[in-house]
């Protein structure tokens, strides 16, 4: 098939090594694999969705994403590399530093550590932030004004639960965003 590959990196930071959580960044990975795949259906000019959880230095060129996925809000590299004060309260940040012209997208998992369906809502936030980083936030080019604002929207509402499974409407948005060649921060890959 014609058309671009498309990377998902998946940067854990500071997380356990246990088996179990092995097993929970696969099941994250899968749940934002569903959705980048349900997306590129309705994009044009991407070929393949590949996601990793293991990505290596100098990964993620073009219209590559790489969300940061941290223990806590205080391995934030939205506040440690680009100086951005973050709310207490957010399970996630999508920042762009006209600065540095690099987009940095991050999620902390002691935000939903209780919850009983973690690792399916971990990979919805993801899924939202980085629809966050290809639609709203790149300056120079945004589809969409509000991913918050989507009709019919799921995962891209403001809060989300694990029961926010991404809609139709979700996945026809991101496919607007998909060839976008947005540069992200990839200096802690
Ligand atoms: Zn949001």
């Amino acid at each position: 098939m014609a058309g671009k590959a498309l990377g998902v990196y998946l940067k854990f930071i500071n997380t356990p090594t246990d088996e179990e959580f092995e097993k929970m960044k696969a099941q994250i990975a899968s749940h934002v694999l569903d959705f980048f795949k349900g997306a590129a259906k309705h994009a044009k000019g991407i070929s393949g969705v590949t996601v990793s959880t293991s990505p290596a230095a100098g990964s993620a060129k073009d219209i590559d994403v790489v969300c940061y996925v941290l223990k806590s809000q205080s391995d934030s590299l939205v506040q440690k590399r680009f100086g951005v004060t973050i709310s207490s309260t957010s399970s996630g940040n999508t920042v762009w530093s006209p600065d540095k012209s690099m987009m940095l997208s991050e999620v902390y998992l002691e935000k939903n550590e209780g919850d009983a369906q973690k690792a399916k809502l971990n990979g919805f936030i993801i899924c939202h932030e980085l629809m966050h980083n290809k639609l709203d936030t790149y300056p120079p080019n945004m589809p969409v004004a509000d991913i918050h604002k989507i009709k019919d929207g799921s995962v891209s509402k403001e809060n989300i639960s694990a029961s926010d499974a991404p809609s139709e409407a979700d996945m026809k948005a991101m496919a607007l965003g998909l060839p976008i060649a947005v540069p992200q921060h990839t200096q802690d890959l």
